[in-house]
């Protein structure tokens, strides 16, 4: 777990070394490195655990709520530094040098309770670092893929994303929300899903 390398690199450190493979293979930091990622991760197994009802955010809802965190991401990027709003970078800084702001602190904590009841609510609709790691990986030639011919449309590979990603609907998963978890790939019944090297010719996706 993503907790086990702080003692030996700090995970920024990580997710420079990693940043540049993000063009190829797409993001791996947020589904297999970062800590704030993996806490979430371990508040929706607690929250299941304790038979805590969870959500999935409505589509009609999700595809306007999921910009947000690029909002967040342009403030960013304009000067805008308010230190809650790269709280998961403190967080990280906190965990090895002991520097949490309050006001990232607040956020941080808003966020798990949250996300006992939603997946990866920071991650969906926060994070100015998965927003930019997302459409950096939209160009990604590796990733995952479903084969439509074995589908059976059971939807379960939508249901257990955590990053709202509509797999079923997508034959080369190139959505900026994906984070590499391959839950979709481990969930489904039929095998059709892969992670493997993208059709360059795109094609429209199903509505
Ligand atoms: S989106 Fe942000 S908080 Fe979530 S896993 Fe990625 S870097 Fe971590
Ligand atoms: S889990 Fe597999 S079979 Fe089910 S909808 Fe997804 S790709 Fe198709
Ligand atoms: S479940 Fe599949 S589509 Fe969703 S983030 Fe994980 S790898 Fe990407």
């Amino acid at each position: 777990m993503a907790g086990l390398f702080l003692p030996l690199i700090h995970p920024e450190t990580i997710a420079h070394y990693l940043f540049w493979t993000v063009l190829a293979v797409g993001v791996f930091f947020c589904g297999w490195v970062c800590p704030f990622g993996a806490i979430q991760d371990w508040f929706a197994w607690i929250a299941k655990k304790c038979n805590l009802p969870r959500f999935k955010m409505p589509w009609k809802i999700q595809k306007y709520l999921q910009c947000s965190r690029y909002v967040f991401f342009g403030l960013m990027f304009v000067g805008v530094t308010f230190s809650f709003l790269n709280a998961r970078f403190y967080f990280q800084d906190n965990l090895v040098h002991n520097m949490l702001s309050w006001t990232s602190g607040i956020t941080l904590t808003i966020f798990l309770i949250i996300s006992l009841f939603f997946d990866r609510p920071f991650c969906n609709y926060f994070c100015m670092k998965g927003a930019a790691d997302g459409l950096m990986s939209i160009v990604r030639l590796i990733g995952i893929k479903r084969n439509d011919k074995t589908c059976v449309h059971c939807h379960l590979c939508d249901k257990v994303c955590p990053m709202n990603v509509r797999v079923e609907n997508t034959t080369f998963v190139r959505h900026p929300n994906c984070i590499n978890c391959m839950q979709c790939l481990s969930v489904c019944p039929k095998n059709c899903i892969k992670f493997h090297l993208m059709n360059i010719h795109l094609k429209k996706e199903k509505k």
